[in-house]
């Protein structure tokens, strides 16, 4: 939104930046990446009417009933005009979405578009509040997670990265976080996660719906042909996945948005009970770095090789 402010956002960074880039600085493409738990609804509106912004967010919906809740923040709205296919929402139905729900995220959908999009530049709206601990965003991701979903995409725009905090409600987790993160974009070797699980059955609902809306105008989406969901929940047409939309939230636009006393609070034990979970995952995450990083190994005696049908 041009002329309002909207939770705790009065500048938005990111989208004023993008704006700027694409004005002038000679940028053509941007990807703007939003991990913040909630959904950057005014990126998406600043940029949905055109192709030069891809704008893939994550972020909590419970079907609308979480705030924002706005329809638009559903899968389906893929952008407009120009732009369709430029705006990707990937919803979060429940929570306690972990590391491997993101993970699936990033490979099953966000990295074959980025590859596909070739951005100039990646811009990450990098809230960590969906991070384990945080109360607003009631999710799991794993402080050395957010390592491993910066690291996939200094791949793209010959590394031209800015990763701009936002959220983030448990300082525990949004130091950790923030600090593998940093060190990623330094280059250090991302560190080991824990054993990954099945994505939940939810985030491959919001996968799948979100490639059957967007497979029209994205060619790397198309070659998997159509999806056998016999093991994806009940919502089956034949045996092929198609999406419904749900929508539990109020059509009637409130004049006012709370910002505080407006999210469940956290009872003392749990705050200790993630508070020891953090500490666990900190002391296991080893930021070692090899002392030696590349080596080159040479034996003389290859020189002797030598293709025996030459004279
Ligand atoms: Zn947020």
């Amino acid at each position: 939104m041009k002329s309002e402010y909207c939770g705790y956002c009065f500048f938005n960074n990111v989208a004023v930046a993008a704006q700027h880039a694409l004005d002038n600085k000679g940028v053509n493409r941007i990807l703007i990446v939003d991990w913040d738990v909630h959904h950057g609804q005014a990126t998406q509106q600043m940029f949905y009417d055109g192709p030069r912004v891809l704008y893939f967010s994550v972020h909590r919906y419970e079907h609308g009933a979480f705030w924002p809740n706005l329809r638009e923040s559903d899968f389906h709205y893929i952008g407009s005009g120009a732009g369709k296919g430029f705006n990707v929402n990937v919803p979060l139905n429940q929570t306690k979405m972990g590391n491997a729900d993101y993970l699936a995220i990033w490979h099953q959908l966000l990295l074959p578009l980025a590859y596909e999009f070739r951005p100039d530049l990646v811009l990450v709206s990098s809230g960590f509040d969906s991070a384990l601990g945080d109360e607003k965003g009631e999710m799991e991701i794993t402080p050395a997670c957010y390592s491993h979903l910066t690291s996939s995409l200094m791949g793209l725009a010959q590394g031209k990265l800015a990763v701009v905090l936002e959220g983030g409600y448990c300082l525990k987790s949004l130091a950790e976080g923030a600090a593998v993160t940093l060190r990623t974009l330094l280059g250090d070797p991302c560190p080991s996660i824990s054993k990954i699980d099945e994505p939940s059955l939810s985030i491959q609902e919001s996968i799948l719906s979100a490639i059957y809306v967007l497979r029209p105008f994205r060619k790397c989406l198309q070659f998997q042909g159509r999806f056998d969901v016999s093991k994806v929940g009940s919502k089956k047409e034949g045996t092929y996945f198609v999406p419904t939309v749900t929508f539990e939230g109020s059509d009637i636009k409130p004049t006012t948005f709370a910002t505080r006393n407006c999210y469940p609070v956290q009872n003392r034990e749990t705050i200790d009970q993630l508070d020891q979970r953090l500490d666990q995952l900190i002391k296991e995450t080893s930021l070692a770095v090899p002392k030696h990083r590349l080596c080159f190994v040479y034996d003389e005696r290859m020189a002797s090789h030598r293709n025996v049908n030459e004279p």
